[in-house]
């Protein structure tokens, strides 16, 4: 008899419950592991790329055998604690020379996640996006704000500590967006505010010259524009990373090789790949959004409610979250990979949404002729393994 309030372990696996406390490990890679992904290794086509934003989880997907890193997300840089009020000191600038100079302040801290990471996967491709979602996602939500508006107010406290909550709320409601999912993200956001994206493409490349200098050899940088739907935003937002980086590199006196992509997660984008491709030295295909967007369903609002309903009713058979709808993105993702070779046959693509990681969705990106699929550490074991069976079933020896 278990009560109320006891705790109690439960299996992920097996869904056995054990009374108390397991005490936990984390996976461990023994040789026969090694030797089953080997070979894996020696038959699989695609490669495996890892989706980290931190120099642990690079290390940790590279002893998983990740051959790089497919994402690398910015945003949580800006999150952390030590960058949060500089990043709501540069959103609440009044002029450009104020938000100048908060952005200046986090260039050093961006520069030094960078050089964590190109020294964690040193010698392997690195991708890293530039910054993706809305501005207000770093201020306080506006609730919270009122609520303390409100309490100050009635306790007769500081008119300045007031007035100084009333201006982030002012600025919040200016920010704020019925459909945020569909809103100022992306690329979206390095046009309206060009400075955000130059100063994480400055703090790329230094970190870059810097990895070079220490370790000898040149980090492999790929960097990667968000939610491009337009070829006319990638033009943009190419030529801004490439004056920046050249402005780096030449006061450097460096010279090192860069490649510029970008992500493939509007079905405008897929449609119009050709035309995009014309910016893009590689396409990663970012399948949570395209599933988002493509179907119509935000997953926030689909999970949990009315996509519940529909499995077990059977409209879909299984969650688009997680395996891939080939039938509807999947087309769409066929057809770009098709119109890009068609327009500019080595450019490199991959997946880097959560379906890299899921064995039936990599074999789909196998069979299409993806160069890469890129997932989260612990499924780059799976990824590779998933890859392997791609090639033996595509030549019927998996029965
Ligand atoms: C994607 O949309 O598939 C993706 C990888 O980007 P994010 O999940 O960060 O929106
Ligand atoms: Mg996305």
């Amino acid at each position: 008899v278990i009560r109320e309030g006891e705790v109690i372990t439960i299996d992920g696996t097996t869904g056995n419950v054990i009374p108390g406390a397991v005490e936990l490990v984390p996976p461990q890679i023994n040789e026969n592991f090694e030797s089953i992904v080997a070979w894996a290794d020696e038959i699989r086509q695609l490669g495996v790329r890892t989706n980290a934003d931190t120099p642990e989880d690079s290390r940790k997907a590279r002893e998983f055998g990740a051959e790089g890193i497919g994402l690398c997300r910015t945003e949580h840089m800006f999150m952390e604690e030590d960058r949060l009020p500089l990043v709501r000191q540069m959103i609440m600038a009044s002029d450009t020379d104020e938000r100048a100079a908060a952005l200046r302040k986090l260039l050093p801290m961006q520069q030094q996640d960078f050089e964590g990471i190109f020294e964690a996967m040193h010698g392997l491709p690195v991708t890293i996006r530039l910054l993706d979602p809305p501005l207000h996602e770093f201020l306080p939500p506006l609730v919270e704000l009122m609520v303390d508006i409100e309490r100050l107010k009635l306790s007769g406290g500081d008119a300045a500590e007031i007035e100084e909550k009333e201006k982030v709320a002012t600025k919040v409601r200016a920010l704020q967006e019925m459909n945020p999912m569909l809103g100022t993200r992306g690329c979206r956001l390095g046009i309206q505010w060009p400075e955000i994206y130059e100063m994480q493409v400055r703090a790329i490349m230094q970190a870059a010259v810097a990895v070079e200098k220490r370790m000898g050899d040149a980090p492999l940088v790929e960097i990667m524009i968000p939610l491009v739907g337009y070829a006319e935003e990638l033009k943009r937002m190419r030529e801004l990373t490439v004056n920046t980086s050249d402005e780096v590199l030449n006061d450097a006196g460096a010279r090192i090789e860069y490649l510029v992509g970008t992500m493939i997660e509007l079905p405008r984008a897929a449609l119009t790949a050709d035309h995009i491709a014309d910016y893009a030295d590689f396409f990663s295909f970012g399948t949570n959004d395209l599933t988002q967007t493509t179907l119509g369903f935000s997953r926030d609002d689909a999970e949990g409610k009315f996509l519940t309903y529909y499995l077990e009713e059977g409209i879909v058979k299984k969650n688009p979250f997680e395996t891939i709808d080939v039938n509807g993105v999947g087309k769409l993702v066929e057809t770009a990979v098709q119109l890009s070779r068609a327009k500019k046959p080595d450019i490199k693509l991959g997946v880097c949404g959560e379906h890299g990681g899921e064995p039936e969705s990599v074999k789909f990106c196998h069979g299409i002729g993806l160069n890469y699929v890129s997932c989260s550490p612990y499924r780059v074991p799976l990824a590779r393994l998933a890859a392997a069976q791609a090639v033996l079933e595509s030549k019927k020896m998996v029965y």
